[in-house]
């Protein structure tokens, strides 16, 4: 992935390219900057409770205990999930907001939260079958959820992230889809 960032007004021409290797900053002559714009991001946070456990059914348990460890539990166990979704676009001018924080909340509920909430992953959802109920994979289908819906509430943001806690200490941040490399 490259994202190319204008950093600054016509005046100082400077220029970051920022790779998977680091932020390289080039200094262009000749070089006009046509447009600015005000990208901000814009985040709410909420909660749902969940089981789960990983389990590859096409390991033995020999093999899923030693790789999952107590997360392979056979009876499953719960998490304190914490769901931070973050929209960026530039505030749209009648009303200062990239996209209404109560739109979002209430977006957030109806497709992730509440649907989730004090659910088995493994068992009660059914975007979840057939998949490894980490957080990741879970992480990737709460943003198809909301990538969907996004454009009901607001038309001047997109999707930006998706950050999952699992615990206080345990977080995955998904960005969308990219296009595979050469
Ligand atoms: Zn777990």
């Amino acid at each position: 992935m490259v994202k190319l960032v204008i950093l600054t007004a016509e005046r100082c021409q400077i220029v970051n390219i920022i790779t998977h290797f680091g932020c390289l900053t080039f200094c262009l002559e000749n070089f006009e900057v046509l447009s600015l714009t005000d990208m901000i991001y814009v985040s709410r946070q909420e909660h749902f409770n969940a089981a789960h456990k990983l389990y590859n059914p096409n390991w033995s348990e020999e093999k899923n205990n030693e790789v999952f460890g107590p997360c392979a539990n056979k009876n499953f166990h719960g998490h304190n999930f914490n769901l931070i979704v973050t929209v960026c676009g530039e505030p749209d001018p009648e009303t200062g907001f990239v996209v209404d924080l109560k739109k979002l909340s209430d977006l957030m509920k109806d497709e992730v939260t509440e649907v989730l909430d004090h659910k088995n992953l493994n068992v009660d959802v059914p975007f979840m079958q057939g998949k490894m109920a980490s957080t990741e994979n879970l992480a990737i289908e709460i943003w198809k959820l909301l990538e969907n819906r996004l454009s009901d509430i607001t038309s001047f943001g997109k999707l930006y992230s998706v950050k999952l806690y699992e615990t206080p200490r345990n977080f995955v941040e998904y960005f969308g889809p990219e296009t595979a490399g050469p």
